[in-house]
């Protein structure tokens, strides 16, 4: 981008790293964190030498003797130089005069990103020198002193090309990557989102926000954590998966509103789009039920959300989690488009299409379809042909794309055995219009859901690079997810059950029994918050009954309950009926920003594989430090260390 373009940008706060949904982001960065605040303006110049933020001079500042502190932008004939902060961009006059050789010596030689201090006043431009892109473009500052605070060093790149360089260079210099509006913008509006968020947590509604530990011990059913060792040989800490527990003893303990912005951690390795360690909104109430839970998380987010976006509109809708599997085929659906999974079975009863008939024939077997609007202008054979490999590949399934008319079917000869009468009853049940293909697939429920709900998203990315829209980014739908089962059969050995969210979730009170005889066939009181198809939040009503508990950890999931049996006890000891949510606030914050992923709106965030590519951690420590900890370490062999030599941070992939 040319360097002009990308100061506009910067002034009117439109640049942005990688980002997806540049119309998300209207007005210039302090006007839309002054828009947002709703309260008064903040005294951004207490307590520091400046007068004034760059970014704050107008024509109302004419003639006023100001001084500013920043970053040196960029300089332009040794005569302008514009000075950067948080708040915007300045004009700065270079003085020419021979008086003024000393001023002009430091600001012409500094490096551009050194920090200057400038004092002067504010004039207004020439007639027609004037900068309508620029928020502060009709004035500029006749600079009487300047101190250089501190000069620049060489950049390892162009600052102004910087939020195009590759992520790992982006997290390597995080500190300069920082400087960006992008990130800017993303950091600040975290701040203010969370400070609402307290606002309405704390002073609107009694809740009390309270620290837990960092070091725990192991919690049995869940994310893998992270191990500490301790000095006691063989004893370790784990780094808590989130404060379950503590948030559960509060309730026991009387403090019956608890909130907390809580720092999580998980070994996960590396997954697209999560952290090892990351931030929860984690919240508890004694004496609540699930509707209690959902219009408090309600009121949260209206209360919190910028208001430079649409308002959030409560209250959110709803959906079991069988509705969501059979409609989206996934638990997390997003519902900002069409395009749902219909049970075609019955127009398939009879047919010669073999891979139907095989289905249709089991127990279990379904026929389901989904229609993609204008597929027959969008959908390639060479699309189709990659559709039929993924499902073939990840889920042993056939796929037949059926299009209205059947010429149009390519020559496909089984796709020419649907029948005139089964082409209209799917026109029937699929509202389907001419422009529509249908993909259809047939097997048992759970699993044609699942490849239908990835069909239905590969395809919307398919129209999308089209250049038709199905996902309005501006657009922010939220949907609670509900009834989810209690437990699934574990993936690893599908006889045994596992928690679907926690093993301190309550079974649904009408499912109480099944639980005895049944218990895959017990629902839950846990919801999910889903927006745009993300899950941004989930939670449950707690058991709170000691027996229960112990029956469903050690009966049905066989965990071990003495790691668990001071919160047995706390449960025995007069606990409270409870319940409560988490709200992954990286992920809110990432949907809410439009940022392209979580870790822009992270100042520190890992890499993909769990590394801070600024410092190199995790980093080895000598032997004797590994004393005290009675660890011994398979260290790596020479070419397993060369290997890692490569993992240099310029070279890591993020
Ligand atoms: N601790 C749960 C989680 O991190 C949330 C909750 O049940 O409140 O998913």
């Amino acid at each position: 981008m040319h360097l002009g373009a990308w100061l506009g940008q910067l002034c009117r706060g439109l640049s942005r790293p990688v980002g997806r949904t540049p119309q998300l982001v209207r007005g210039s960065l302090s006007r839309r964190l002054v828009l947002s605040s709703r309260r008064r303006i903040p005294e951004f110049n207490s307590f520091v030498s400046r007068t004034n933020t760059c970014g704050e001079l107008r024509s109302s500042h004419l003639g006023q003797e100001v001084t500013l502190c920043g970053w040196i932008q960029y300089r332009r004939q040794n005569i302008f130089l514009v000075l950067r902060d948080f708040h915007g961009l300045v004009q700065v006059i270079i003085p020419q005069d021979e008086s003024s050789a000393s001023v002009k010596k430091i600001l012409c030689e500094a490096p551009l990103e050194s920090v200057v201090k400038v004092s002067g006043t504010v004039i207004s431009r020439p007639p027609g020198q004037e900068n309508p892109t620029m928020p502060t473009g009709e004035i500029e500052i006749k600079v009487k002193t300047a101190e250089l605070l501190n000069a620049c060093k060489k950049l390892p790149f162009e600052m102004k090309d910087f939020v195009k360089k590759t992520e790992a260079l982006r997290l390597q210099y995080r500190y300069l990557d920082l400087r960006s509006s992008q990130m800017q913008y993303n950091l600040r509006l975290r701040s203010e989102v969370v400070m609402k968020m307290r606002e309405y947590l704390c002073n609107l509604h009694g809740f009390v926000d309270i620290e837990t530990p960092t070091l725990f011990k192991r919690t049995p059913g869940g994310a893998k954590e992270f191990l500490v060792p301790s000095r006691e040989p063989g004893k370790f800490y784990s780094l808590p998966q989130s404060p379950q527990q503590f948030k559960q003893l509060l309730m026991v303990g009387g403090l019956d509103r608890y909130f907390q912005v809580a720092r999580c951690y998980r070994d996960e390795g590396s997954k697209p789009d999560r952290q090892p360690e990351f931030t929860q909104i984690d919240i508890e109430m004694s004496f609540v039920d699930q509707t209690g839970v959902q219009s408090l998380i309600e009121g949260l987010l209206h209360y919190s959300w910028p208001s430079d976006k649409d308002p959030v509109v409560t209250p959110f809708p709803s959906m079991t989690f069988a509705e969501a599997l059979s409609s989206y085929g996934t638990d997390k659906p997003d519902t900002r488009f069409g395009m749902k999974i219909v049970d075609v079975s019955n127009v398939f009863r009879k047919t010669e299409i073999r891979f139907l008939q095989d289905a249709l024939s089991k127990p279990q077997g379904t026929a389901k379809a989904i229609c993609v609007p204008e597929g027959v202008k969008h959908i390639k054979r060479k699309d189709i042909e990659s559709i039929k490999q993924f499902a073939a590949d990840q889920f042993n399934q056939e796929v037949l794309p059926i299009f209205l008319k059947a010429s149009r079917n390519w020559n496909s000869p089984v796709a020419k055995l649907v029948t005139e009468d089964q082409r209209l009853e799917l026109i029937r049940l699929m509202e389907i219009q001419e422009e529509d293909v249908v993909l259809l697939t047939a097997g048992e429920h759970k699993k044609t859901c699942s490849l239908l709900g990835k069909l239905r998203l590969q395809c919307a990315d398919l129209l999308e690079t089209k250049g038709m829209v199905l996902r309005d980014p501006a657009q922010f739908s939220f949907l609670w997810v509900v009834d989810f089962p209690l437990f699934l059969p574990k993936e690893e050995s599908p006889t045994e059950l596992e928690s679907a969210h926690h093993p301190f979730t309550a079974p649904h009170p009408s499912d109480l029994h099944l639980l005895y005889t049944e218990p895959e066939k017990v629902r839950s009181q846990h919801y999910d918050l889903v927006l745009n198809g993300s899950e941004i939040g989930g939670g449950s009503i707690r058991i709170h009954d000691a027996q229960l508990q112990q029956y469903i950890l050690a009966t049905l999931l066989k965990e071990d309950v003495k790691l668990l049996s001071h919160l047995l006890q706390a449960l025995d000891h007069g606990a409270p009926p409870h319940g409560g949510i988490a709200l992954g606030l990286d992920r809110l914050m990432c949907l809410i920003t439009g940022a392209p992923s979580i870790r822009d709106v992270i100042a520190f965030p890992k890499s993909f594989r769990g590394h801070d590519l600024m410092s190199s951690a995790p980093d080895s420590v000598p032997v004797e430090e590994l004393r005290p900890y009675h660890i011994q370490v398979s260290w790596p062999t020479e070419a397993e260390a060369g290997k890692d030599s490569l993992n240099q941070p310029h070279q890591q992939k993020s």
